[in-house]
């Protein structure tokens, strides 16, 4: 018997098994693609994603842009930023996924790719699960969902589903000399619709470009992509391929565990619905899981530990995402234009984005502009009454 199984080898799963395997447990990870396989992804790790990681990542960046471009209505209303350190660490994500897979597995864990889970079933006596997949069936102690937004696990352990968004993604391989006019930039856009963002991610050769939305139903995002494509590269760049996948997510928070099983990363619908950066929470939940397990195993403590750990460490800042979220995407025009004509907006935006200031601040300095703008206008008001 395992003691660990791992459905999912994202950065989520293999690092939640690195851990593990690396404090003696014997973990089993079934993954249903073959590696290196592809993840629709823009790839930028911010710091605090970096910091999580097992030393070696650095060969697997291949870009790290020092200017932010944000753009908001019209191709007039936007405002370039440089930074002196890079924000983001862009990754392909099929070789940096392979690389955190091989970690897990020098650890110690038994990674099987090109096996798919299909069912779980919690041992009759709740001493662990069964879990059957295309190739056969195993038994382990513990078990840990990381199977990303199009996963089973958290269906089939009759834990709450996030609720899914949806991106559009396309690389676009374009002549030298244009990609060395974009290497250094990010470029996002956050104003063109409503629920919704789009980019440009230099990741060598190639551009990563796409469109997200938290509220995909409602709008026509192939069209959109199609549009982005042709407002920032031209009539003639041609995507290699377009890919779509889920961006999960949630507004409230719910039990992530049972007995002996949880969620972790994309499974548990973790992203920052404000960023729509997920790597982070995909290791930080990976990272709390293990310790959650460890501590179960030896103590025999129960493992809703983890709920309480994510409530305390990453809850509050994915929560405070939401409530911005929730005020900004159905107003992107005013929203994007205080925020363009702010630079303290952004450089607190910035702050957030690299971790080194909680989304408390990026509120704090949008309700202070947001203030004086109104102190402005109600004064504004004023004088035109008496007039
Ligand atoms: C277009 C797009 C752009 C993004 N850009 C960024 C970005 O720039 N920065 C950032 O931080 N985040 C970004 N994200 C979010 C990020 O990609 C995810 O949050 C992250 O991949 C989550 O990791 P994970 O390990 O939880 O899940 P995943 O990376 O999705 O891994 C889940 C794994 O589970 C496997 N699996 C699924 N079902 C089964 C099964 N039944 N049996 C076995 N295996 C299974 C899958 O094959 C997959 O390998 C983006 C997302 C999208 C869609």
């Amino acid at each position: 018997m395992n003691d660990v199984i791992v459905v999912g080898a994202g950065p989520a799963g293999s690092t939640a098994a690195r851990i593990l395997a690396q404090s003696g447990f014997e973990v089993t990870v079934f993954d249903r693609e073959f590696f290196p396989r592809v993840k629709p992804c823009g790839g930028g790790l911010t710091s605090r994603a970096l910091s999580l990681l097992p030393p070696g990542y650095s060969d697997y960046i291949h870009a790290q842009p020092t200017e932010w471009i944000f753009e908001g209505r019209g191709t007039e209303s936007s405002r370039s930023v440089h930074t002196e350190r890079p924000y983001s660490h862009i990754v392909h994500r099929a070789s940096f996924d392979q690389w955190l897979a091989s970690q897990a597995e020098r650890a110690g864990a038994h990674i099987h790719t090109g096996e798919a889970v299909v069912a779980i079933q919690e041992h009759t006596d709740a001493s662990g699960y069964q879990v059957r997949t295309s190739h056969g069936t195993y038994q382990a102690r513990y078990l840990i969902g990381a199977d990303g937004g199009r996963g089973i696990s958290a269906r089939l352990l009759g834990l709450s589903r996030p609720k899914n968004g949806a991106a559009l993604e396309a690389e676009i391989a374009v002549a030298p000399e244009i990609y060395e006019q974009w290497k250094n930039s990010v470029t996002i856009s956050i104003a063109h619709y409503p629920w919704g963002y789009a980019w440009v991610i230099p990741r060598r050769p190639v551009l990563n470009v796409g469109v997200g939305s938290f509220r995909a139903a409602r709008l026509p995002l192939r069209a959109l992509l199609q549009e982005w494509i042709r407002q920032k590269l031209g009539a003639q760049a041609t995507p290699i391929e377009i890919l779509a996948h889920p961006l999960p997510y949630r507004h409230h928070f719910a039990t992530l565990t049972k007995p002996r099983a949880l969620l972790v990363g994309d499974a548990a619908g973790l992203m920052d619905t404000l960023s729509a950066e997920g790597i982070y929470s995909a290791l930080l939940s990976a990272t709390l899981s293990a310790e959650a397990i460890r501590d179960a195993a030896e103590n025999d403590s129960p493992l809703h530990l983890y709920d309480q750990k994510l409530k305390q460490t990453l809850w509050p800042e994915l929560s405070s995402a939401a409530k911005i979220g929730w005020l900004f995407y159905p107003f992107p025009g005013f929203w994007s234009k205080l925020f363009l004509e702010n630079p303290s907006i952004i450089e607190q935006y910035l702050k957030v984005a690299q971790g080194t200031a909680p989304y408390s601040a990026l509120l704090q300095s949008g309700r202070n502009v947001f203030l004086r703008h109104a102190h402005l206008r109600s004064r504004i008001d004023r004088a035109d009454l008496s007039d």
